[in-house]
């Protein structure tokens, strides 16, 4: 199973990816957590990313691809792979499909949550990036940069919709549906 979850900043793709990794016995990539992990470190490319990601901008494509290529090569991704917070622009969309060739991504679940929520939630996650000005700039970037994958994985009918707003266990049930429907379909297919 290759799965992108895709959807704002905020809008609750870590938790449900949390629990789809749980469940489906995958591997959970998540670049925010690789990330955070190299700024914990004290590596250069935690040096690197540390202000970017305090100012709620994007890490340089050619940093973040690094990473998940390296990631993604190694023997416990052969089972497949859950990806939360990358690909975030149409080039790292384009380094994936190159890095996984004729094994694509199978299927995109969109999560589709309003900003005012999303600040909302933030704010409560308690974590250093989450003040209003940073995650109002993280928003601003996902729209410019982000918001253009959702037409490019439309086009390629791998998108499914899920309605972000309902509790956790809500979400869940409408993930889960989503992917049913996507990976039974790429079956028949
Ligand atoms: P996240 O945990 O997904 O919200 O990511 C936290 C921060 O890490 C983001 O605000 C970005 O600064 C950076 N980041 C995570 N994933 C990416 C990515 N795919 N491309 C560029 N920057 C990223």
């Amino acid at each position: 199973m290759r799965i992108v979850l895709l959807g704002p900043p905020g809008c609750g793709k870590g938790t449900q990816a949390a629990r789809l990794v749980a469940r489906e016995g995958i591997l959970h990539l998540s670049t925010g957590d690789l990330l955070r992990a190299a700024v914990a470190a004290g590596s250069e490319l935690g040096r690197q990313a540390k202000p970017l990601m305090d100012a709620g901008r994007l890490v340089p494509d050619d940093l973040v691809i690094g990473l998940v290529k390296e990631r993604i090569a190694r023997p416990d991704a052969a089972q497949g792979f859950l990806l939360d917070g990358f690909p975030r622009t149409l080039t790292q969309a384009d380094a994936l499909d190159a890095a996984l060739g004729a094994h694509g991504v199978e299927a995109v679940v969109y999560f589709v949550l309003g900003d005012e929520e999303i600040v909302r939630r933030s704010l409560g996650r308690g974590r250093t990036d989450d003040t209003e000005p940073v995650i109002r700039e993280r928003l601003r970037v996902y729209r410019a940069q982000t918001q253009p994958l959702v037409a490019r994985y439309r086009g390629k009918g791998l998108l499914e919709e899920v309605d972000a707003t309902g509790t956790v266990d809500e979400v869940e049930i409408l993930t889960k549906a989503a992917l049913a429907r996507r990976l039974a379909g790429g079956r028949v297919r």
